[in-house]
């Protein structure tokens, strides 16, 4: 790039331009909730939940406080309880962990295939004890965990599965859609998800009719009628702006999912030959791209030269589960999940929203170029 070549500004996403182009409809609908006073579920929540399960191919959904609320609540459907251990991933959002927490359970980690960042279904069946209850796999970066293995081992040794699906709406692994393959499935809309509210939201997803009753009284202090309680639960209730919101943008889903796919196939052709790695896109399925990560080499520099250049950048994530303080009484030094670790050192999301533009895309992929330089 020579002196006087252009410098955008491209940010990593851009929620405001979105808000501009739906704003004559989300404004109209948040006003139909402030006229029924449904501030709480209510109706625009409710045929949420009906259009959301629809969409995943599923029986229910059942909408949420949080993606958060959502692992907790599935994992005590999965009747996970203190004394279990529960299998997962080290590289995700620490959320993840959180919920087996919740629960009185362990979080086991098994490291990731560096081909997909995702769990490593070869790596779980030794860490399989009497005490492992669960198997909680992530669709990082909107790219499906390989279910069919892990719903193998899962059947043989009677484990259950819960999805973290918070990245990986509409995502598909061999043509079916996440959400659909362990007995319940939790998803996060936190603004800044495929699918995000106004605000904070997640649901469960399920074909387990019993499962879904759970979690329906479990959302709101155990009730199964108003003031019949029957045991202690939760305030994990949806808002009801946050179904008004999210009815609309799930319109738009199948839209924006294509549009994030094709951005990603774009910078894939235009970064090739580039000294970075990308994770493996496998054929038979699809990808969302929540994020469009690359692994590069001293990450700091290529972040600085790359914000010099107006580009902004993050990492998702900086530090796996098993090194944060938070878990360090679980005692994995550094070292035991090499794969998650090294990830974790290198990775970096680049811009990726739907409303990017092709001179957004092609600024990006030249400037990343331009820094790493090529192999
Ligand atoms: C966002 C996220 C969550 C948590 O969802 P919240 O809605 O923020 O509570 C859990 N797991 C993963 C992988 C996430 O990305």
């Amino acid at each position: 790039m020579g002196e006087n070549a252009t410098v955008m500004k491209v940010p990593l996403l851009d929620l405001q331009s979105e808000y501009a182009e739906q704003r004559d409809e989300i404004l109209p609908a948040l006003d139909r909730v402030c006229r029924n006073a449904s501030f709480v579920q209510g109706e625009e929540v409710e045929a949420f939940e009906r259009e959301f399960a629809d969409f995943c191919g599923v029986k229910h959904c059942v909408a949420l406080s949080s993606g958060t609320a959502a692992l907790h609540l599935g994992l005590l459907a999965l009747g996970v309880q203190s004394g279990d251990d529960v299998i997962t991933t080290p590289n995700s959002f620490l959320a993840t962990a959180e919920a087996i927490t919740y629960c009185g359970a362990r979080p086991v980690f098994v490291d990731t295939d560096p081909a997909t960042a995702n769990l490593d279904p070869r790596l779980i069946e030794r860490s399989i004890t009497p005490r492992t209850r669960a198997i909680l796999p992530v669709h990082l970066y909107g790219r499906p965990a390989d279910m069919d293995p892990i719903r193998e081992i899962a059947a043989r040794r009677h484990l259950r599965i819960l999805e973290d699906a918070a990245q990986a709406h509409a995502a598909r692994y061999r043509s079916q859609r996440v959400g659909s393959f362990g007995l319940a499935a939790a998803f996060s809309f936190y603004p800044t998800k495929n699918l995000g509210a106004y605000g904070e939201g997640g649901a469960l997803t399920t074909n387990d009719d019993a499962i879904a009753k759970f979690a329906r009284a479990a959302r709101s202090h155990g009730q199964t009628a108003r003031y019949d309680h029957e045991f202690p639960g939760y305030n994990y209730r949806m808002q009801g702006f946050q179904g008004a919101v999210l009815r609309i943008k799930l319109r738009r889903l199948h839209a924006w999912t294509q549009k994030r796919r094709e951005i990603a196939k774009e910078y894939r052709r235009l970064l090739e030959g580039a000294r970075l790695e990308m994770p493996d896109d496998d054929p038979r399925d699809e990808c969302v791209y929540h994020q469009f990560v690359i692994y590069v080499n001293n990450r700091n520099s290529v972040i600085a030269q790359l914000a010099a250049r107006s580009i902004d950048t993050a990492v998702h994530y900086p530090k796996p589960i098993h090194l944060q303080p938070a878990y360090s009484s679980l005692g994995y030094p550094a070292g035991t999940f090499p794969n998650a670790e090294r990830a974790c050192e290198r990775v970096l999301s680049l811009p990726l929203f739907p409303g990017m533009t092709a001179e957004q895309i092609s600024y990006v992929a030249a400037s990343v170029v331009d820094v790493v330089g090529r192999k």
